[in-house]
C-alpha cells in the first residue's frame, strides 16, 4: 500500500488524536535493523504524512539504546526528506514554568552516545552548525504563533544521555547559567542521522517538569506530607505539541530545501594512504 503513499513529511509523534481524527492506516516498515510497526499512514489536511509513534520499537529501553538509526531508515525508505521530531523535556529556567513550549533552534551534546557505523559505507562527519532545518522551523513557528499559548523559538536543547537518570540541582544550574533553555534525552543523535541522510529536521519540545516543583516534591517527601507528583499529566502536555503540528500541517507550504538536501561534508577523494605508496 505504501507504493501508491508518498509521505511529505514524517512525524515523530505519540498523538492517538491525530490518528484517530485522520483516520489515519496503521502500517509496519521493514528495515535492515527489523519491522517497525508503530507507523501510520494517511492524510492530515490534504498533506500526507506518516507519523512514527515515538522512539521505542517495542520496549522502553534508556535513551542511549533506543535505535535511532532504525527510524531514520523508515524516513529513507518511505522516500520522505523531511522530519519533526517533537519531545517532552526537562525544564532548566527557573522561570519557565511546566507545560512551556519550545521550538529547536541549536543543541548542546553532553554525548556518550554511539552509533554502529556499516563499515562497508564510507563516514563522514555531519555538519551541525546549524543542526535544525531553518525552513521547516519557520514553518513550526509561524503555526506556534497561532497558539493560545506562548512558545519560545530558538530553543537550545541539551541532550544528555542519562545513563539513565535526569539532572541533578547542580546539572540545572550550571545548564541555566549557559543560557540553555531545555534538557532532554533523544534529539540528538537524531538530529545528526537526519543530517548525515539530508534530511531536514525540526524539532518542538514541551517542558514536563521545572526546578522548583522537583524540589517541592522530594521536600514533600521529607515532610512525610501527600506528595503529589510533579510531573504534569503528560497528555496535557503533548496536547500542545499536538495543537502546533495540526496547525502546521493546516498552513503547509511544499518546498524543497537547497541546505539541507545538498549539506555534505563527504571527501570523495578519500585514500587510506597516498597513491604514490601503491605499487
Ligand atoms: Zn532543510
Amino acid at each position: 500500500m505504501l507504493e501508491d503513499f508518498k509521505p511529505e513529511i514524517v512525524i515523530i509523534l505519540r498523538s492517538d488524536e491525530i490518528i484517530k481524527k485522520f483516520k489515519l492506516k496503521r502500517v509496519t516498515i521493514n528495515t535492515s535493523f527489523g519491522p517497525v510497526h508503530r507507523c501510520y499512514i494517511g492524510y492530515v489536511y490534504n498533506v500526507p504524512i506518516l507519523i512514527i509513534y515515538g522512539r521505542f520499537n517495542g520496549e522502553k529501553v534508556p535513551s542511549n539504546q533506543i535505535n535511532y538509526q532504525q527510524t531514520i531508515e523508515v524516513v529513507k525508505i518511505v522516500g520522505a526528506n523531511k522530519l519533526i521530531g517533537t519531545f517532552v523535556v526537562g525544564g532548566i529556567n527557573p522561570k519557565m514554568p511546566q507545560g512551556s513550549v519550545y521550538i529547536l533552534g541549536d543543541l548542546i551534546g553532553i554525548g556518550n552516545y554511539d552509533i554502529k557505523w556499516n563499515q562497508t559505507v564510507p563516514f563522514h562527519n555531519a555538519e551541525m552548525y546549524e543542526p535544525f532545518c531553518s525552513n521547516l522551523s519557520n514553518q513550526l513557528l509561524e503555526a506556534s504563533k497561532k497558539m493560545p499559548f506562548l512558545v519560545k523559538d530558538k530553543a537550545i536543547y541539551v541532550c544528555f544521555h542519562g545513563y539513565p537518570r535526569i539532572e541533578t540541582k547542580s546539572e540545572l544550574e550550571f545548564y541555566n547559567k549557559m543560557g540553555w533553555d531545555i534538557v532532554g534525552q533523544t534529539c540528538d543523535p537524531e538530529a545528526t542521522l537526519a543530517r548525515l541522510n539530508q534530511i531536514c529536521y525540526a524539532g518542538v519540545a514541551v517542558q514536563i517538569d521545572d526546578p522548583s516543583g522537583r524540589l517541592n516534591y522530594i521536600e514533600n517527601l521529607k515532610q512525610n506530607k501527600e506528595t503529589v507528583t510533579y510531573v504534569e499529566d503528560i497528555k496535557s502536555c503533548r496536547e500542545r505539541t499536538t495543537k502546533i503540528i495540526l496547525q502546521f500541517l493546516k498552513n503547509y507550504r511544499k518546498y524543497d530545501c537547497d541546505v539541507c538536501n545538498k549539506m555534505i561534508r563527504k571527501n570523495k577523494n578519500f585514500r587510506e594512504f597516498p597513491d604514490y605508496f601503491y605499487e
